[in-house]
């Protein structure tokens, strides 16, 4: 990859790619922005340049023993935090320190990519903080974090901050229908859903779960506002099923409510965000009041935090069923 291949993020790249032209580097940098919005794509290109020997600034020349080795991921100069678990622990910033003390082998610089810097503990930041108080001249730390809030003054106060912005609906489309993840009214719907982060129209196009679950999610909504009481509980079942996606299925569930509500009001199927699903949206706003879809999304709103607060799941969904499926007297 190089930094023509990236879609949007323009601010973010002039500025970097100033950087590496006047050989400006500094020690310590955050990427912050959005999951899914292109900060990791970013810093290991700007940590390939970073680390290869010809003088570079769009792209790493692939040649030099440092970027062969980088490529092939065993280049000993570019050491990465990243982590599935919830946190990043101070013992995993002392191991990197001590990496730290080690000249570059094969590289003019040493890359520290250290991903979610949100989860590093408050112990692990205070840690790290002595490395960027006296860093050594070859190194750089490059932080990406989806909540810039999660670190330290002091660790932001030493670092340059890029802040990464999200793209518009038509660089989201473009993109999947360039890298042919959707046709033309499939684009148009992630596009709108995914809201500006590229990572997730992409994740969106390729899952085969969230194309069923959204599906299914709305096939539901219709059904219980039709249903009686008793058959609320024939489609826990769903929801019990899917417990892990619990979150997206909700977003679905607003999603499709706010499109009946902004059709109902407006009379505008242009601004639907389930473009593709424009015909069943048409066919059921006379179905739900403008009343009755502010009580549904509420409470949805209310299971979301119940679900955080613990309450039993089962309990907390179907009460939530139960008052979407209410009838407004
Ligand atoms: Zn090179």
């Amino acid at each position: 990859m190089n930094f023509n291949q990236i879609i949007g993020q323009d601010e973010v790249l002039d500025r970097i790619r100033t950087i590496i032209k006047n050989k400006k580097e500094g020690h310590a940098y955050i990427f912050s922005g959005s999951k899914g919005i292109g900060k990791k794509t970013i810093a290991e290109i700007f940590a390939s340049i970073a680390i290869c020997s010809e003088d570079v600034v769009e792209e790493s020349c692939g040649k030099c023993k440092g970027c062969k080795l980088f490529n092939g991921k065993t280049n000993p100069d570019f050491y990465r935090i990243s982590t599935k678990e919830n946190s990043i622990s101070v013992d995993d910033i002392r191991k990197m320190q001590k990496d730290v003390l080690i000249k570059p082998l094969y590289s003019p610089k040493k890359v520290y990519l250290i991903e979610d810097a949100q989860k590093l503990t408050l112990q692990a930041q205070n840690c790290l903080l002595k490395t960027l108080e006296e860093p050594p001249s070859y190194a750089l730390i490059i932080l990406t974090t989806s909540n810039n809030d999660a670190l330290i003054e002091t660790i932001r106060s030493r670092s340059v901050t890029f802040l990464f912005k999200k793209n518009t609906f038509d660089e989201v489309k473009k993109f999947l229908i360039d890298n042919g993840l959707a046709n033309e009214r499939e684009a148009d719907f992630i596009a709108a859903y995914s809201d500006g982060v590229i990572g997730r129209a992409k994740e969106l196009s390729t899952s085969n779960e969230f194309k069923e679950n959204r599906d299914k999610a709305i096939e539901i909504l219709l059904k219980i506002n039709e249903c009686k009481t008793k058959d609320i509980f024939s489609v826990y079942d769903f929801f019990e099923r899917n417990k892990e996606s619990i979150d997206e299925i909700l977003d679905i569930m607003v999603v499709f409510y706010r499109d009946l509500l902004v059709v109902g009001k407006s009379g505008n199927e242009n601004i639907l965000i389930n473009s593709d699903k424009k015909d069943i949206i048409v066919n059921n706003i006379n179905n739900f009041s403008t009343e009755k879809l502010f009580k549904n999304i509420k409470a949805i709103d209310e299971l979301r935090s119940n679900i955080r607060r613990n309450v039993n799941y089962q309990l907390a969904v179907e009460v939530m069923l139960m008052k979407v499926q209410e009838e407004i007297l």
